[in-house]
């Protein structure tokens, strides 16, 4: 039995998902014809309160989409230097938006009000980029699934309102902040122009996006899908495993939630350990002390059938998900406890 403990996005559907994926009414959704597809939209948009959504086959394609929508060639966006959109995303920003991407240095990921407003580039300055957008997210990938608070989110969508800036969010694991924090998907719909969220993390379907607007912003997000080549036809049968993952997998992240706490607890407490990151979700990023090898620690998991991931600079990650079990998270404590290593123990 192999762990893997390398992303959320390594679930396979349950039996559960799948029995309602085989058993979805499908259609063209190209000529929007996928009655399961709009279903799954129309959810989702009133999850949220707001007018629309539209399916993605990837989140990256929402985001992408999205940042087409908000901008123009050769405007300026404001995020943290952590965010997906610029480190995982290819480039998209300036291949399909022409647009560049001004990085602040927030905490973990996240930026504030006064840091975006110290940001934005005078409009009468002709020679400097125009800046349009903020694009924030959460939870933080990279910045180790921390989350932002409402009243932080409140003053920057503030700050984008005196300057005329649009607000995006990337909300890959928007579902794990809501459980965290214990907050409403409509506090965010009242708040950002377009929002993205993804259906392949702690939710375990296996493929989708979902991307939330106005109605106006949805009909033209339906061409720059067309033209970055993301329309699918039968593709109910994914839908309809979005619908069931959002019916029956978003209270239990909260499972998730509390072993990655377990895990950041335990990993304290072991010699071989210089540091953990505060664990806010379903993400723990640790380093080991000085004279060990990433490559080697990440090695001698693997032959206890424990995979995780390096994010370089010394930074390692594990990932809990709905196919991490409460057996598999007792035997990785207790590997973790027992570990040898050479001059650490
Ligand atoms: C995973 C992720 C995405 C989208 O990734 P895809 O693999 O394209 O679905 C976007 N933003 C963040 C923060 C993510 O973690």
């Amino acid at each position: 039995m192999e762990i893997n403990l390398i992303s959320d996005t390594v679930t396979r559907p349950t039996e559960g998902m799948m029995k309602a994926m085989m058993q979805a009414k499908v259609g063209d959704d190209v000529f929007k014809q996928d009655p399961t597809v709009n279903e799954l939209e129309e959810l989702v948009a009133e999850v949220f309160g707001m007018e629309a959504a539209l399916f993605f086959p990837s989140g990256t394609m929402a985001n992408q989409t999205a940042i087409k929508l908000l901008t123009q060639p050769g405007d300026e966006l404001i995020a943290d230097h952590y965010a997906h959109i610029y480190n995982y995303e290819g480039g998209g920003v300036s291949f399909n938006s022409g647009v560049s991407c001004r990085l602040i240095t927030g905490d973990r990921g996240k930026i504030t009000a006064s840091q975006v407003e110290a940001n934005i580039n005078p409009p009468d300055f002709y020679h400097s980029p125009l800046t349009t957008l903020v694009s924030l997210e959460n939870t933080t990938n990279k910045g180790g699934g921390a989350c932002y608070d409402m009243d932080e989110i409140l003053a920057i969508k503030n700050v984008c309102d005196q300057h005329g800036l649009k607000y995006h969010l990337d909300g890959a694991r928007l579902w794990n902040a809501l459980i965290a924090k214990n907050q409403h998907p409509k506090q965010y719909g009242a708040v950002f122009d377009t929002i993205s969220v993804c259906l392949s993390k702690g939710l375990g379907a296996p493929v989708g996006s979902v991307l939330i607007s106005s109605k106006e912003n949805i009909q033209k997000a339906i061409r720059v899908r067309k033209i970055f080549g993301g329309g699918m036809r039968q593709a109910g049968y994914l839908a309809a495993a979005g619908i069931y993952a959002l019916e029956h997998h978003i209270e239990r992240l909260s499972e998730d939630h509390r072993r990655a706490k377990e895990l950041e607890t335990v990993l304290k407490t072991l010699p071989w350990v210089a540091k953990v990151e505060p664990v806010e979700t379903n993400i723990v990023i640790f380093s080991l002390q000085q004279g060990i090898e990433d490559a080697n620690f990440m090695q001698l998991l693997k032959q206890k059938n424990i995979l995780i991931s390096s994010l370089g600079k010394s930074k390692l990650r594990i990932v809990t998900h709905l196919d991490y079990k409460q057996v598999m998270h007792e035997y990785v404590l207790e590997v973790m406890q027992k570990l040898e290593i050479p001059g650490f123990n």
